[in-house]
């Protein structure tokens, strides 16, 4: 039994205006007049935060489109961008939900690593470490600010840059930057976390590890979404750190179901991956009774809308499509399902689902 050795994020800096300590904490990572890049998501251009950014000489700060989920042209357009105005910068520095931080992993991993970012889809393939990179999460649930891979659209597959360089070297948890997320935005990435969770505990790779922080995680978000109430200062601070607890959780382990169902929809209808997870999940009771008789409580506590039909109309073709992205996702059926996930999740049995969904 090889057991797995994973690197993790070097700094984390948690709390209320932590942010505002993010001067001091890059002041030691400059090189010389390299400077520091801040990509920050597209929704905070003309807002406050973008004033609080340390801007020293050189800096600057890119605002990054996440309509689409990152693509690997996008990071080769960004890395060659910065390549050809600055020679070489300093750091990389996301800030934003789950796509502008993979962005920022990716972004300083291309920086020193030759060729596009989608030679580098895989496990391990990445060679060299990038440049510094931290993450300022203004979103939680997703759990990229602790994993270990950059999930990226590419020309033949969506698959992540997972490697032992991709992790952050900072990660800065200010739950005050998640306080102006619209309320469905917020669930369907804090339901990311729930469903994280409901995947590790469930699944054949659990172990003490994954189950210490999974049980945390879960506890947290059954606090933050469980019954009608207000939404508070506190359920910000709770699901930034049930993010992170996530996150640990399935480092040591996998996810499951929903995330392998939602790949495939995400592949070919670009569903985004909280409300893809959201859209599987409530049709999965088969494989998590529990889990999805909660998930369904939880909506109705906090009146969500699930998009339902989402897959009526589509060909035969593109049934195939995702049928195969799915079944591609081998760890996490095995996960889910067992070493003999085959006979349980078939072709057909999964055409099934998604003529559901
Ligand atoms: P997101 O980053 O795609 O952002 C969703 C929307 O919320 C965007 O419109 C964004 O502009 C907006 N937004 C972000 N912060 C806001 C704020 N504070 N106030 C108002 N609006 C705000 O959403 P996400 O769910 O955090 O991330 C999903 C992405 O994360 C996907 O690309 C997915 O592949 C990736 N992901 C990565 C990992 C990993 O381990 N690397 C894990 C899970 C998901
Ligand atoms: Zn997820």
């Amino acid at each position: 039994m090889q057991f797995r050795n994973f690197k993790m994020v070097s700094y984390v800096v948690y709390g209320r205006g932590s942010f505002n300590q993010l001067d001091s904490i890059l002041e030691p990572q400059r090189k010389g007049e390299a400077p520091m890049i801040f990509l920050v998501d597209y929704f905070f251009e003309g807002k406050a935060l973008p004033n609080r950014v340390p801007l020293r000489g050189k800096d600057k700060i890119i605002y990054v489109d996440v309509t689409h989920e990152p693509k690997t042209k996008q990071v080769d357009a960004l890395a060659a961008g910065l390549k050809a105005e600055f020679g070489t910068v300093s750091g990389i520095i996301g800030i934003g939900g789950g796509s502008t931080m993979d962005l920022a992993k990716a972004v300083s991993l291309m920086m020193t690593n030759p060729g596009s970012s989608a030679d580098y889809q895989g496990w391990d393939l990445v060679k060299v470490a990038g440049v510094y990179k931290a993450g300022i999460p203004t979103l939680s649930g997703t759990g990229a600010e602790v994993s270990r891979t950059t999930v990226l659209t590419g020309p033949e597959r969506k698959l992540g840059m997972n490697s032992d360089f991709t992790p952050f070297d900072q990660i800065v948890l200010d739950p005050e930057l998640t306080k102006d997320a619209p309320v469905n935005q917020r669930f369907y990435t804090g339901m990311d976390c729930y469903i994280h969770c409901i995947e590790s505990l469930e699944g054949t790779y659990l172990n003490e590890f994954s189950k210490s922080y999974g049980d945390k995680a879960l506890q947290l978000c059954r606090e933050i979404f469980l019954g009608q109430k207000e939404w508070t200062d506190s359920n910000d601070d709770k699901l930034m750190m049930a993010s992170y607890a996530g996150g640990m959780s399935i480092a040591y382990s996998q996810v499951g179901v929903a995330h392998a169902v939602s790949y495939g929809l995400s592949y070919l209808l670009g569903t985004k991956h909280g409300i893809g997870n959201c859209i599987v999940m409530n049709h999965i009771e088969e494989y998590y009774p529990a889990g999805v008789a909660e998930f369904k409580k939880m909506v109705a506590d906090n009146n969500i809308y699930i998009p339902e039909g989402i897959c009526s109309g589509l060909t035969d073709a593109q049934f195939e499509t995702m049928i195969n992205v799915s079944m591609g996702m081998k760890p996490l059926w095995e996960n889910a399902l067992g070493k003999n996930w085959q006979e349980i999740m078939t072709r057909e049995k999964l055409r099934a689902l998604y003529e559901k969904l």
